[in-house]
């Protein structure tokens, strides 16, 4: 009998602005069977949601084949349904026509789909909310709208990005059990799951394998069987052992990355996604590692402040992007640039930061190109938005300049006004910049 879901030497090469192609995807190959939940592992950047598109059918691989039941994928994917990190829920409905939306194509009455949507939000916990507007809710109800969505047509396969990464911690793990508990119990009848994360112990907790993808392009270089009982605590030694390999395996591949970063460097032009992660996030943690001694071991440093270390991977990732910190067989450790940055003043450590963005991030200069070359020195985000969705995708590209906009402010590079969503210069940064 056909696998559920078969990708056949997947690549995907995206059209780069201004230069050849880039590889986002190479020769993927992977199985999915019924009855399985894979967790899809991998850096910011590496392809994980461009490679859910394709099994939804929603992007064309370069190369290669989907199958779904042994039928290869022309269009989108009859099978499958998506729940996104961003929710994406249309404002202007309710609840109820938000959930009902997923049912638009299915061959059933009114009645029918109306039945089935009250179902879903029954339980997917969200009962007595069915009018209220998206705004009405709190991220987590939201995105419990979008799990609704999604679940409402049956599909074989839910497909989800990230699914919990835009929600506090309580909230996410709430949302976590309740799935879980749906899927475990068999209250819903997709077969099969497959989820993007870019948490560890998330995809521990919830996963029977774990697809881990290298970047630059993407290659699957492990594929991790998860083998432990529900409902898995997360504390207990076979845990953390699981952790702790994946995690291993994830730096090592980061750290080869950083190496081609560091050879490439100068001649880098293409775009680099950035981990959403605030510039007073990094600034602080940078400020702890200098409090730390020289080397320390990730996994044991999350441990100790008490972070997930699902939640310090991005810090640290921003910090290696911009060349503060590197790490070495789970070890990070400030460079020297890191060093003085925490040993700076404010002022300082703004010129230090503005220098590593000009050097590694041509994105910064690009844009501050733009906003020197108008007379007025002012540009509309909704531009720089347009320039960053041609290079990471209309999902990502909200939460990307996100977050150039809050590195930039923070070294003063340069300024946005959050009322009319315009970035500029400020009137004397001629002078400092000069
Ligand atoms: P991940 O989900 O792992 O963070 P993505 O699949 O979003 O990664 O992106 C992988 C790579 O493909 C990135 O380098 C990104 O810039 C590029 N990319 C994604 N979508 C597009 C697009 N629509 N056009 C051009 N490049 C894209
Ligand atoms: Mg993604």
């Amino acid at each position: 009998m056909a696998a559920l879901l078969e990708l056949r030497h997947i690549t995907k090469r995206y059209d780069a602005p201004g230069e050849q192609q880039v590889s986002v995807l190479q020769d993927i190959d992977l199985t999915v069977e019924e009855g399985e939940f894979v967790a899809i592992l991998g850096p910011s950047g590496s392809g994980k949601s461009t490679l859910l598109r394709i099994i939804a059918g929603l992007v064309r691989a370069s190369s290669g084949e989907v199958r779904y039941r042994g039928q290869p994928i022309k269009d989108t994917n009859p099978g499958v349904s998506m729940v996104f990190q961003s929710f994406a829920l249309f404002p202007w409905l309710t609840v109820l026509e938000n959930v009902e939306l997923g049912l638009r194509y299915k061959p059933l009455s009114e009645e029918e789909k109306r039945q089935r949507a009250l179902d879903v939000i029954d339980m997917i916990g969200l009962d007595g909310f069915e009018g209220a507007y998206p705004r009405e809710l709190s991220g987590g109800m939201r995105q419990r709208v979008g799990l609704g969505r999604a679940l409402v047509m049956e599909p074989d396969i839910l497909l989800m990005d990230e699914p919990f990464s835009a929600l506090d911690v309580l909230t996410a793990e709430n949302l976590r059990r309740d799935l879980l508990e749906l899927w475990l119990e068999r209250k819903i009848p997709t077969k099969s799951i497959i989820m993007v994360t870019h948490g560890i112990e998330e995809a521990v907790y919830m996963a029977d394998r774990a697809v881990v993808l290298s970047r630059d392009p993407a290659t699957v270089i492990a594929d991790i069987h998860i083998g432990l009982p529900h409902w898995r605590e997360r504390k207990e030694e076979a845990f953390t052992r699981l952790v702790d390999r994946i995690y291993s395996i994830l730096t090592h591949s980061r750290e080869a990355h950083q190496k081609t970063l560091i050879t490439a460097s100068g001649a880098q032009r293409r775009y680099v996604v950035l981990p959403p992660v605030q510039a007073g996030a990094l600034t602080g943690f940078l400020e702890l590692l200098d409090d730390l001694e020289i080397k320390s071991d990730l996994y044991k440093l999350a441990d100790e402040i008490m972070f997930d270390l699902d939640e310090l991977l991005p810090i640290v990732e921003a910090a290696q992007l911009l060349g503060f910190a590197t790490v070495s067989q789970g070890d990070i450790s400030l460079t020297e640039v890191g060093k003085r940055f925490a040993a700076a003043n404010v002022l300082e450590r703004k010129e230090i930061f503005r220098a590593q963005l000009h050097e590694r991030l041509p994105i910064f200069e690009r844009i501050r190109w733009v906003l020197e070359s108008k007379r007025n020195r002012r540009m509309p985000r909704e531009f720089f938005l347009e320039v960053i969705r041609k290079n990471v995708g209309t999902e990502e590209a909200e939460s990307q300049l996100d977050t150039i906009i809050d590195w930039a402010r923070y070294s003063e590079l340069f300024a946005y006004d959050e009322s009319t969503k315009v970035l500029y210069l400020e009137d004397d940064d001629e002078a400092a910049h000069a």
